[in-house]
Order: C-alpha cells, then structure tokens, then sequence
C-alpha cells in the first residue's frame, strides 16, 4: 500500500519485527504520557537539490546523527502534537489536522526551514495512524502524535541548513487526569520569560521548550503543576502556560483570552473561540494583566479560568500562586463553563457529539 499525496507519496515498509499483540496489549494497559512508542515512523527528507524526498512509513528506528548536525549545536527543530482518537465504533479520528500542518509550515518560516506541503504532513499522520491502528487504544486514552523536522546537514557555520529531516512518531498514551478532572495550581513565574517580540514564541520550536524548563522546575518547587509566563517587556501581561493556552469566564458570560503575537497559537484555543462564539459567548482576544486577574478573582467578576491544549484538552485553573501570596479563582474548584467547553470538545474529538463544525477525519 502506498499513501497518496499530491506531492510525496509516504510508502508503506512494514516492519518485520513488530512488538508481539499479546505484549502491546499489555503496555496498552497501564499507559502513561510518552514512554511507549508504536512500530513505525513516516519520515522524509529534504534537501537543497532535491527538495522533499524518500518519503515512507517504516520500523521505527533510531538515526545515526553525524556530530556536526546542525541541529545539534543550533536547534533547528520544530514539531507539533497532535492525538487520533478511537471512536465507540472503532474508527479512528484526527482532530483539525490540517490546522497543525498549517501552524507546522508558520514554524517551519520563522525557522528558516523548508515548507511541507499540508497534504503531505496530513498523508504522513494518516498513514502512520492507519499503519500503527493496532497501537489507538479505547477509552479515554489516545494515540499522540508528533510530527518533528531537524536540521540534518553536517556544518558548523551559523546559516540555515541545507538538508532536513521530517519525521512522525506515535505514542499511546493515558487520560491527562486520571480519576477525573482537579483544579490546577499554577506558578506565575516573575523571573523567567518564554518569548519576547520578534522572537520565537509563535513558533512550535524545541528552543521554547528548552527555555521553559526551568521556570517549570521553579514552578514544581512552589508545588505548583504548571508555570504561567508574562510578557518579557513589562513583565504585566498575561502570555500562556508553558504548554498551554489560558481563557478567563467572566459573570457575565464573556470570556477572555490572551490575544497572539508571542503566544503559541493554538488549535484547542482556536477551537474554543470559535465554540463560544457559535453559542453567542463574546471572546475578547486582549492584552490581559496579572493585577486585573487578581482584581478579577478578588471581585469575583472573574467566575472561572482554564487553560486548553492538546493534552489536557481543558483544565480548570483552582488557584495561582506568585511571589507575593496565592489567591484562588471562585471556589477553586473546576466550574461549570469550563467542565461544559471540556465535554463538547472531547465529544467531538471522540466522536461521541455531532461534528457541526466539521473539525474530524
Ligand atoms: N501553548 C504552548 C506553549 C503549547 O506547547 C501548546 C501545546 N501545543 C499549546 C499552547 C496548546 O496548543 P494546542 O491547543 O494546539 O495543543
């Protein structure tokens, strides 16, 4: 079988030693996050003279990497994360992926990296998916995916590299909250920032994520679960979580979410926006200050908050913490607005709700 594309046709090479049924039946039923991989990757290459080639899904394997690579020394590397889900039926859904194609290519510009068209990103995940079907467990856990290109070329000057790697792997993984959903506690971190303007916020690069994990780690010192980023200028404004994007319900039914520029665009924020909308919610996409979420939370203008993404889908935010103190948002506890944005998005991911806005494959 091949899988078609307009542009790179991924050919299928079957593994010749995929993991035993009775032993992926056995790592499928204890599943954590990013530990156990499926049989195959779709992996293509790119180089100067001949643009996008060697397309196939194959065993998956390591790559010998010359000490020279570039990506090594200067991290030209983007990825995205995105999940199949099995459905009641059996069918296996991908949520908007042509959304993460697209963000992959905004990426892959600010990179400086070559474009894959989306159909051939698209085909890549199809295939993979359809290949490793065995590995989509049931239930609430799921099959993440990660697409990921690195500057492959052995060079040590500093100037974009002329032959890449793209690659997709899978990995099942379990329920982001395990025995249902907990309020979060977070870290407002005051000495770390994540990205600045002009720099690389926007993009999905693995240097972000680098950057990040110390304030993460600060964050686990203070007990919390996840770190919030301000802005790097006034150190003021609220920016996103270090995987995560954040919106605020107000009492009167309008919410609030960061607007983008140095932020991580992402596909659950997007989806959330355009949901609330459809059911008459105005969005307000501003500039939103720590002191006014502390106003807000004080006031009780603030009635719920909750970040979003791909792993979580929605999580309830109970309290912040932050140099000065802790305070807590309406009773700390996951509030009805966000537990209701959580189920329709997850009906639709798992095919459980109508599909009205057409977001599944
Ligand atoms: N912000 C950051 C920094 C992230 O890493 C992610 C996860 N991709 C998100 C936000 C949420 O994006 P998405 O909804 O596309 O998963």
């Amino acid at each position: 079988m091949t899988v078609d594309a307009p542009g790179i046709r991924f050919e299928l090479k079957r593994s010749s030693n995929p993991v035993p049924a009775a032993e992926r039946a056995e790592a499928l039923s204890h599943l954590t996050f990013g530990t156990l991989f499926s049989d195959h990757m779709a992996v293509a290459r790119w180089s100067q003279d001949r643009g996008w080639h060697s397309a196939e899904i194959t065993a998956r394997a390591p790559f010998p990497i010359d000490p020279a690579s570039s990506v090594l020394h200067y991290a030209q590397e983007i990825f995205e994360g995105m999940k199949a889900y099995r459905t009641a039926d059996g069918r296996a859904l991908l949520f908007r992926p042509e959304e993460n194609a697209r963000r992959f290519n905004q990426s892959a510009r600010r990179m400086a990296m070559p474009e894959l068209p989306e159909a051939d990103f698209v085909a890549a995940v199809e295939g993979l998916v359809a290949a490793d079907q065995d590995w989509l467990p049931e239930g609430e856990a799921s099959l993440y995916l990660r697409p990921f290109m690195f500057a492959s070329e052995s060079f040590l000057g500093v100037r974009p590299s002329r032959e890449y790697i793209f690659c997709v792997i899978a990995s099942p993984v379990g329920p982001y909250f395990k025995g249902g959903s907990k309020p979060l506690t977070l870290w407002v971190s005051q000495n770390y920032s994540r990205a600045a303007r002009g720099g690389t916020g926007e993009a999905k690069c693995g240097g972000n994520y680098a950057g990040s994990l110390a304030a993460q780690a600060e964050a686990s010192t203070k007990g919390c679960d996840q770190v919030v980023f301000l802005d790097s200028a006034e150190n003021r404004w609220v920016e996103e979580l270090g995987g995560m994007n954040l919106f605020f319900v107000m009492a009167d039914g309008r919410l609030v979410t960061p607007s983008l520029g140095t932020i991580l665009p992402g596909i659950t924020r997007k989806s959330i926006i355009e949901m609330a909308s459809a059911e008459g919610h105005i969005v307000e996409e501003r500039p939103y200050s720590f002191d006014e979420w502390q106003a807000d939370a004080a006031s009780g203008r603030m009635k719920e908050a909750f970040a979003c993404g791909t792993a979580a889908v929605v999580a309830g935010i109970g309290t912040l913490r932050h140099a000065g103190g802790e305070f807590t948002i309406g009773d700390g506890q996951v509030g009805p607005t966000t537990e209701a944005f959580r189920h329709k998005l997850v009906g639709i991911q798992r095919g459980a709700a109508p599909d009205s806005f057409g977001w599944t494959r």
